[in-house]
């Protein structure tokens, strides 16, 4: 066999070719769900431990093939790859802007709720998303006082610079910023202080099965009691109990967000949601 052949066999082993053709197939549909305008978002309400209240609802981007829910666990992944990342994101705020400017139409004045979106650190390294942002919140005519950008902590590992430029201007835009899967990254904590952040969210991987694991607790103590003494505000994903949502709040924890209180929502549900919750 030629040098040429031996340096492509990988390529030609039946899994791996299985795996590129499923990858290339999936990013081409992708792609065409995009343009056609074929993703939806879910909502889900984060809620004031102590009050029961909905602050702020999650943006999470859906995609239904054919009747098949593909899960985000499988499509982000290809779109950070591909960089279909850049357009979906830009979607995925703009659809969020829609949507709070739609609920503030049904309730005749602005819901006093925030909506935070999942921004990739591909979208920081590519995209411009202080424009974005500003484009958004021009569109729809919505205060960027009501938006929160989610980033996970590998935005900061992958460019910190880059990354503190992108903050800060989001921040002088008006938008909060939530370090998204806090712990499950390797970022210097040193940039807590530094980078203008607001929110911690807590992974839901620290917060489920918490109650009765040791080392669990005493990590989600240990972030309570550094969001503290640095001014932040903390939520915990995967509230899937009462239990939970009690304990939590016993050690200090503001807010949550998990199956407990809802799963994610269509914006009718989501909006009905708040409306009554809001009035109990
Ligand atoms: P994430 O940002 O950490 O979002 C929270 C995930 O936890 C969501 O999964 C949500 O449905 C799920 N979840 C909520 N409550 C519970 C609970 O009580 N228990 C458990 N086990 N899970 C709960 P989802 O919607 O499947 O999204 C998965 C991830 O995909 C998100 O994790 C986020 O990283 C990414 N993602 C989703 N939409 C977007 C988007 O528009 N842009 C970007 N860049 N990423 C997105
Ligand atoms: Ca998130
Ligand atoms: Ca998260
Ligand atoms: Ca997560």
């Amino acid at each position: 066999k030629s040098a040429k052949a031996k340096s492509g066999i990988e390529l030609y082993q039946p899994g791996a070719f299985h795996i590129a053709r499923q990858q290339f197939t999936t990013e081409t549909s992708l792609r065409r769900a995009i343009e056609a305008n074929r993703l939806t978002l879910a909502f889900q309400p984060v809620i004031e431990l102590n009050s029961g209240k909905v602050t702020s609802f999650e943006a999470l981007a859906r995609w239904r093939e054919e009747g098949v829910d593909i899960p985000p666990s499988t499509f982000i992944p290809v779109a950070e790859e591909s960089g279909l990342i850049v357009p979906l994101g830009r979607w995925a705020l703009d659809e969020a802007a829609r949507t709070l400017k739609l609920w503030d139409r049904v309730a005749g004045s602005d819901v006093p709720v925030r909506m935070a979106v999942n921004v990739s650190a591909i979208q920081i390294a590519r995209d411009d998303v202080p424009t974005m942002l500003r484009e958004a919140v021009a569109r729809h005519d919505v205060a960027a006082e009501r938006l929160v950008l989610e980033l996970t902590e590998s935005v900061i590992v992958a460019d910190p610079d880059r990354a503190a430029k992108a903050m800060e201007s989001i921040r002088q835009i008006g938008a909060t910023i939530a370090l998204d899967d806090f712990g499950t990254g390797y970022s210097n904590l040193a940039y807590l202080q530094r980078l203008p952040i607001d929110v911690l969210k807590i992974d839901q991987s620290f917060v489920t099965g918490m109650l009765g694991n040791r080392d669990k607790v005493a990590i989600v103590r240990a972030v309570l009691s550094l969001a503290e003494a640095l001014g932040l505000r903390t939520t915990a994903e995967g509230v899937e109990t009462l239990e939970l949502a009690q304990t939590l709040a016993a050690l200090g924890c503001t807010r949550g967000q998990g199956y407990f209180y809802s799963a994610p929502l269509s914006a009718e549900d989501a909006y009905a949601f708040w409306a009554r919750s809001n009035s109990r």
